[in-house]
């Protein structure tokens, strides 16, 4: 394994090792992007580069003695911070602190790879922040972050940020079928749910949580329908588990992506027994021109295609902004319920009801209700 045989970031892997050929390499990087999609592996990868004792073509040979060790998690030049408990504490920075008396014992470099780096408490941050303005020599800090923008804005400008995209779907689907020895059909499935993470295809590998999918998928076409009184029972009935509940969100957001797919680009879900055209993102809302040949998720029920249909593209961007503001929010501890109340009341309105998205209902008839 080098940094060329890591799948899916070509732009990253390009430009570290133009760092490395220019032998530019900065003393911290910030490794950005969501869970499962390569960052750790780049970043252990940079580390065999950097300390490699027969560099090939700007890589690591993967044979020599050092890249043996800093695969077999031996070498003792590799520094790995991960959260204790919830974050990472001010005593484990400090720890780091003393390494610094000393220079590496065997590599050119010590790496330091700092785990989830949103997670240092503000006393670490403060103390990763002063290390990273007088940086000791021959040390290099990777960062891996999923949210930076819940690191110290301080702290982001100190480091050489590196974009780790989502990773397209027949990646994560190879990886599924290769690994978990899953039918082409199988793996494609899980893969549209995992977004674009391979964290999360191997998460999705578990019946019980396309189970979960399925459920999630149930409620929201249960909407149409569904009465004033039966609707806030529903919801608070749901808001009961916080634990699932930003999974739920992101199950939301992947149908409202569907009805979009959907709508806009008149996308069915992928036939039996052949290989899924390519999507158009996992990320973002599919472009206007998405390709006919986008595939849904799941397949969409008759009801619902109906809905869709009736509903203008734009009214299902802002659905799909409106999910991905929730998100954001459970994510600073915003009220669950209230959060799935508004999304789900913004998609009974927009897809079953009569009212404007835009502007207060006038009329009774016009409520979703
Ligand atoms: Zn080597």
């Amino acid at each position: 394994m080098a940094l060329t045989d890591i799948h899916g970031q070509q732009r990253a892997i390009r430009f570290l090792r133009q760092l490395l050929k220019k032998e530019a390499v900065p003393h911290a990087f910030l490794f950005s992007g969501m869970a499962g999609v390569g960052k750790f592996a780049a970043a252990m990868e940079l580390a065999k580069a950097l300390n490699c004792l027969s560099p090939q073509d700007y890589d690591s040979c993967g044979r020599c003695s050092s890249c043996h060790k800093l695969e077999e998690g031996l070498h003792p030049d590799l520094i790995h911070i991960t959260n204790e408990g919830v974050f990472i504490k001010l005593e484990q920075i400090r720890d780091l602190m003393k390494r610094f008396r000393f220079r590496p014992f065997e590599g050119k470099f010590r790496v330091v790879i700092i785990q989830d780096a949103q997670k240092l408490m503000e006393p670490a941050a403060n103390a990763m922040l002063k290390i990273l303005e007088e940086p000791p020599k021959a040390n290099i800090f990777i960062l891996l972050a999923t949210e930076s923008q819940m690191l110290l804005p301080t702290i982001v400008s100190r480091c050489c940020q590196v974009r780790f995209q989502p990773l397209a779907d027949e990646i994560v689907a190879e990886w599924l079928a290769r690994e978990g020895g899953l039918s082409p059909d199988h793996a494609y499935g899980i893969a549209r749910l995992a977004a674009g993470s391979i964290e999360k295809a191997r998460w999705f590998s578990d019946e019980d949580r396309v189970a979960g999918w399925k459920k999630v998928v149930g409620k929201l076409e249960n909407l149409d329908g569904l009465s004033i009184l039966d609707f806030f029972p529903m919801v608070s009935d749901w808001a009961k588990n916080r634990e699932s509940a930003e999974q739920d969100l992101e199950f939301i957001r992947l149908w409202v992506r569907d009805l979009i797919l959907f709508r806009v680009a008149g996308a069915k879900s992928s036939p039996q027994g052949q290989a899924p055209p390519k999507l158009v993102s996992t990320a973002r809302p599919p472009a206007r021109e998405a390709s006919p040949g986008a595939s849904l998720t799941f397949e969409l029920n008759g009801r619902t295609k109906e809905a869709a249909r009736s509903v203008a593209p734009e009214r299902l961007f802002f659905l799909y902004h409106n999910v991905e503001q929730a998100m954001q929010g459970l994510k600073v501890n915003a009220n669950l319920q209230m959060t799935l109340e508004s999304v789900c009341l913004a998609i009974k309105d927009s897809l079953y009801g009569k009212g404007g998205w835009h502007s207060f209902p006038k009329r009774r008839q016009d409520l979703p209700f």
